[in-house]
């Protein structure tokens, strides 16, 4: 289990939704988390799939790993 840099992103990186499957579709999901290429992004709700990459915790600006 990874460690977050603070509670907000940990709720948020880790959060799911019960009603949408794909973190695409729903409004609460703000992070997407690349677990691939350990990347964060900000997910864009414009009705695609496309995610801004961010280096830094929007919330206590840590640099993300
Ligand atoms: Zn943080
Ligand atoms: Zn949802």
């Amino acid at each position: 289990m990874k460690d977050y840099c603070c509670e907000e992103m940990e709720y948020h990186a880790t959060f799911s939704c019960d009603v949408h499957h794909h973190p695409f579709d729903c409004p609460d999901q703000l992070i997407y988390v690349d677990k691939d290429n350990e990347a964060y992004g900000l997910i864009i709700h414009d009705g695609g799939s496309s995610a801004i990459t961010i280096k830094f915790c929007p919330w206590c600006s840590s640099k993300l790993k």
